[in-house]
């Protein structure tokens, strides 16, 4: 309570509302499964406190938990937090003067000042079986209660330690729960009072292996570390008495905590981990932009004031924008829909500047060449940044997402096609000889527009002529155009198709249907 009212005091009166000195700052994530939403929330909120602050944001593993540590999540966190944005300033990839910052490499220091707290009698040595445990937790769950450890071995004789020591019994070291209550002003939640004696026993600090528990090591950490404001998800608000209980031992200062609300789905279910859709490297494959994701973020899990409509912002305005004390209780509900919208919008902004514009076409070149392959790169030379920008203008207003390029009916833009299976679409879907007949004259017709004229209005009025002239009814003429064009009967109109398509490439395209339909159907009356 004292260091934010001095805190906030210096700040205040240097014009400074809601801003700490000294901010240090963690995300702790356990290396258990990839990232997920409710990760890169927590991951979020503390960088944008950090940076909000000039502070520092830290990355730090904490992987005690041996048995369900997954390999690949650490490597996963370091890609979603470069892909975000979110760097941290110290972490294991860029080190820093509080490392190492993965907890199975500090075990030592945990074993260390457990040995302290056992030293002064707030610890002890717990001799008991799995067996012994395994009883107690079963009886528990008989009486409905959730009293966990008895603290039997609170009451061993220091002989009968020396006994059991001697004999290398295996031991785990608990912490002597004080018989009090604690309470902290947490920054969302308010004055949380929680009484840990009356609801369990004496928990494990150190188990048997010399691993630290999860409560442990992060009271040790965040106290090496300097860690001046916890900010992580509210699961975890009922252990933060237990956190606290361990600072007073040591006679250490403890953080501030800031207690994030839950994520829900929309129908108020919890956000689970499991779900495919929670997981960040989804939302990365599905084309969403990252600026999008932690914008989505922003608006779901409040802290930024009242917002209008589904607006993209940089980070330094969201920095800037943050302030974690406004920030209610009520879960936060991920409406997954306007993740959509603010995908659009973030499109449609890049789309207004060169710089963006040509990031976006690297983009949709790495994802063309990705989902193609060679029939991509086979028509690659046939593909302008030009061209792609024209695509992505034409369809700016009816997509939320780049992806959305490459559905099956757009496929004509980007790949080279076999005249072949046009060939023979145009004969299964019964096209009219007469229609076929006047393609020709439709090449030429559109072969005397200039390449700027090349526009839908225009073209379309030439296929008209084309069409009267020959006395070919316009639909005919359309619907054979169309599969000409992009080899399927439905899509688009056939002017959008001609003008994305551009002059060279649909005269092209047009052409060789003729010309192959001369070459292999000799005696088709249609080509005659
Ligand atoms: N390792 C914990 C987790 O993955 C972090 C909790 C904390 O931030 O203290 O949720």
């Amino acid at each position: 309570m004292w260091i934010r009212s001095i805190l906030k005091f210096n700040f205040k009166t240097a014009g400074l509302r809601h801003c700490y000195s000294d901010v240090r700052v963690r995300f702790a994530p356990s290396p258990t499964g990839c990232m997920h939403l409710g990760g890169l929330r927590t991951a979020f909120y503390n960088y944008l406190f950090a940076k909000k602050n000039k502070g520092k944001f830290i990355l730090r593993i904490e992987d005690t938990d041996q048995k369900r540590v997954k390999a690949e999540s650490i490597s996963n966190f370091h890609s979603v937090l470069q892909w975000t944005g979110l760097i941290p300033d110290e972490g294991p990839d860029v080190g820093g003067s509080f490392g190492p910052y993965i907890q199975s490499e500090r075990l030592k220091l945990y074993q260390e000042n457990a040995e302290i707290l056992v030293k002064s009698g707030s610890a002890y040595r717990c001799f008991c079986s799995e067996t012994r445990l395994e009883l107690l937790r079963k009886e528990s769950m008989r009486n409905r209660q959730n009293r966990g450890y008895d603290n039997k071995c609170r009451h061993l004789t220091a002989s009968e330690i020396e006994d059991l020591m001697s004999k290398n019994a295996s031991f785990t070291i608990r912490f002597r729960i004080p018989d009090k209550s604690i309470s902290h002003d947490d920054l969302i939640f308010g004055n949380y009072t929680y009484n840990v004696a009356e609801n369990e026993g004496d928990f494990i600090i150190l188990k048997s292996d010399g691993f630290p528990t999860y409560h442990f090591a992060c009271v040790i950490d965040d106290h090496a570390m300097r860690i001046s404001h916890v900010l992580r998800g509210m699961e975890w608000l009922i252990s933060t008495p237990k956190h606290i209980m361990m600072f007073h031992t040591f006679g250490w200062n403890p953080p501030k905590y800031a207690h994030l609300p839950l994520l829900v789905n929309s129908d108020r279910t919890k956000l689970s981990k499991r779900q495919e859709s929670v997981s960040i490297e989804y939302f990365k494959e599905k084309g969403y932009f990252p600026e999008a994701l932690l914008n989505f973020l922003a608006v779901a899990g409040g802290g930024f004031g009242k917002q209008e409509g589904c607006i993209v912002y940089d980070l330094d305005t969201l920095c800037s924008k943050f302030d974690v004390e406004s920030m209610n209780t009520n879960s936060c509900i991920v409406d997954l829909r306007k993740l959509d919208l603010f995908n659009h919008n973030y499109l449609a902004k890049q789309l207004e500047n060169h710089h963006s514009v040509n990031a976006l076409i690297q983009w949709l070149r790495t994802a063309l060449r990705d989902k193609y392959g060679k029939r991509y790169e086979g028509e690659e030379s046939n593909i302008s940044d030009a061209y792609i920008k024209k695509i992505l203008l034409c369809h700016k207003d009816r997509i939320n997402n780049l992806l959305e390029l490459m559905s099956d009916d757009m496929e004509y833009l980007w790949t080279q096609r076999n005249v072949d299976s046009v060939i023979s679409t145009l004969s299964e879907l019964k096209v009219k000889d007469t229609a076929l007949q006047a393609l020709p004259s439709v090449a030429e017709s559109l072969s005397n527009v200039s390449e700027t004229e090349f526009n839908e209005e225009n073209t379309v009025l030439l296929v008209k002529d084309v069409s009267k002239q020959l006395k070919v009814p316009y639909a005919h003429l359309m619907r054979a155009l169309r599969i000409v064009l992009t080899g399927k009967k439905d899509g688009p109109g056939v002017g959008e198709i001609l003008f994305m398509l551009g002059k060279e490439r649909s005269l092209e395209k047009i052409e060789s249907v003729v010309l192959f339909s001369k070459a292999i159907l000799k005696e088709n009356k249609a080509f005659s």
